[in-house]
């Protein structure tokens, strides 16, 4: 699973070990949270003539790699997890089982910079976790397998984009249902056939995902985006219903596809090189698209009513620019 070129991180001056990638490939075949100890042991197993010293030099020449981070439990001693292509997350740490498990929320983020900029900090870096009993430990049932961080980063990244696509398509085709304008009605109609289409390739690529890890359907979520998990567009949907015109429907497509936009590129910008980033990298790229597409046709229904777009709307515009 982890077929990480050593060669290709290997630091500036870093010279091949036998003993070092032996160990690079012992970490990298373990997943979850180990200490140093647990390493040491891990490694002595396959191969008795490798210190403890080694074993730690490792561990320091993998972090600045960037191949491991550094995570602390409080436990009073370091754990040490993946960090390549490895996205960053918080904790949740069962104190019966010891056992930790991973996830990442917008909402935490969001919350953490509204207060750090609140109190101008420059925050360098944050940490959450969760101390507690693990559902395994409270009912005695074997825990649903946490299965590879990764696969399951990029189901929750596709259902995500999934959900966007779906209510962006039940936006587009309501707006082409109420618009009077026939230009307006065409170009509404066209981007809810763009959702069918793009909602079609992430389905299918959801279902090739599937086909690498049988159980991935039911694995604990990973990412928690509340407002994102029921689609960006849900809002700007239900607006639509309230009797606006061209214009408006226009404009909350706008405000909808920026918003959409906005977030994915936010968060694709954030993750380590994975493909959960490639689908958010790529979804705020067709997002980009369809809000360009969205301002031309503003600008072009004022034009043909001879009006100028009012003010809010030329400095909406230029926000556009992105
Ligand atoms: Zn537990
Ligand atoms: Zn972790």
């Amino acid at each position: 699973m982890h077929s990480i070129d050593v060669e290709r991180v290997r630091p500036a001056g870093g010279k091949r070990s036998s003993k070092r990638d032996f160990i690079v490939d012992a970490f990298l075949r373990q997943e979850g949270h180990l200490s140093a100890d647990d390493l040491v042991e891990l490694i002595r197993k396959e191969d008795r003539g490798i210190s403890r010293a080694t074993v730690y030099r490792t561990l320091q020449w993998m972090m600045d790699a960037g191949i491991a981070r550094k995570v602390d439990f409080g436990e009073g001693r370091f754990r040490f997890e993946h960090s390549y292509r490895h996205p960053r997350h918080f904790h949740l740490i069962c104190k019966t089982c010891n056992q930790s498990f991973e996830f990442l929320s917008s909402d935490i983020e969001a919350l953490i910079e509204e207060v750090a900029a609140a109190r101008k900090f420059a925050g360098k870096q944050s940490v959450v976790q969760i101390y507690g009993t693990c559902e395994a430990c409270q009912t005695g049932q074997p825990a649903a397998q946490d299965g590879t961080t990764e696969l399951i980063f990029a189901r929750d990244a596709l259902r995500i984009a999934i959900a966007t696509e779906r209510s962006g398509l039940e936006f587009y085709t309501r707006a082409a249902r109420i618009t009077q304008d026939l230009r307006g009605r065409t170009i509404f109609q066209k981007l809810a056939e763009e959702e069918k289409e793009h909602l079609g390739t992430l389905e299918a690529r959801y279902a090739q995902l599937l086909t690498m890890d049988p159980q991935l359907e039911s694995r604990p979520a990973f990412l928690f985006f509340k407002g994102a998990a029921n689609g960006l567009f849900a809002e700007g949907a239900e607006r639509l219903t309230k009797g606006v015109n061209d214009q408006h429907a226009l404009l909350i497509g706008i405000k909808c596809e920026r918003g959409s936009h906005r977030f994915f590129k936010k968060y694709g910008e954030r993750f380590e090189d994975s493909e959960g980033k490639q689908i958010f990298m790529e979804f705020a790229e067709e997002e980009k698209q369809h809000l360009e597409l969205l301002i031309r046709e503003y600008r072009s229904l004022m034009l043909r009513r001879g009006r100028r777009p009012p003010g809010k709307t030329v400095k909406a515009r230029r926000r556009a620019h992105v």
